[in-house]
């Protein structure tokens, strides 16, 4: 069975993917989002979790990028070129879009930081993706029209200078990468741009009224737990 989470307005939110990297859709009954791709290996899946949900590629209206690092968007090309979805992203992200390639975050521990320097000698061969054009360029809030009326995006950069996080009915939030789901009692992803920014987002995350934040790896994070670490 796949997670899901139900708002008050009557909008579900399912985790299409686990594992690797999460990839979520939110819909109404009839219309949905696709938050983030996943890796192109797990296109397939992908695919197959909307069908088993009764969701066609032609219902989905937009997809939308938590940011633009490989494994979120590496299926992004296909995904857009099979639904005909708009793509709404960072403007800070579009031009790494149009190359198909995004600069890779910095470790923040001991170990991440190696590494991140290792993984600087193999970039573009290895962390590249097939190019994509963002329709929907935000800078720092953007809401959506109906039918996903009270579904509203806001930067919260950091982990990389263009993330995103999507908010549903000031409920929960689909945050990719500004927090880290794997660890139990920890939300600190392993990499990232600019740490400082990355906690000014979680405070900007703190200020809404949502309950439940859903990151980009790993399980559901809860108020209690990122009030928590906010902070230290
Ligand atoms: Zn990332």
């Amino acid at each position: 069975m796949m997670k899901s989470w139900q708002t008050k307005s009557g909008f579900t939110v399912y985790q299409l993917l686990g594992g690797r990297s999460n990839s979520y859709v939110i819909t109404n009954g009839i219309d949905a989002l696709v938050v983030d791709t996943g890796k192109l290996t797990s296109y397939s899946t992908l695919i197959a979790r909307l069908q088993s949900l009764n969701i066609p590629l032609s219902a989905v209206r937009y997809l939308v990028l938590t940011h633009t690092h490989f494994d979120h968007c590496q299926a992004a090309a296909k995904f857009i070129e099979n639904s005909g979805c708009l793509v709404i992203a960072s403007v800070f992200e579009q031009e790494f879009a149009k190359r198909g390639f995004t600069p890779l975050p910095k470790g923040i521990t001991p170990v991440t930081k190696v590494i991140a320097r290792i993984a600087q000698f193999l970039k573009q061969k290895w962390f590249s993706y097939a190019p994509f054009s963002v329709d929907i360029a935000v800078r720092e809030t953007y809401a959506l029209n109906a039918p996903f009326e009270g579904i509203q995006i806001v930067a919260t950069p950091g982990h990389s200078v263009g993330s995103i996080s999507i908010i549903v009915d000031a409920e929960l939030v689909i945050v990719g990468d500004a927090l880290f789901g794997v660890f139990p009692n920890s939300i600190l992803p392993p990499y990232a741009d600019d740490v400082d920014r990355m906690r000014q987002s979680w405070r900007l995350l703190l200020s809404t009224s949502c309950s439940t934040f859903l990151p980009g790896h790993g399980c559901a994070i809860s108020r209690e737990l990122l009030n928590k670490k906010n902070g230290y």
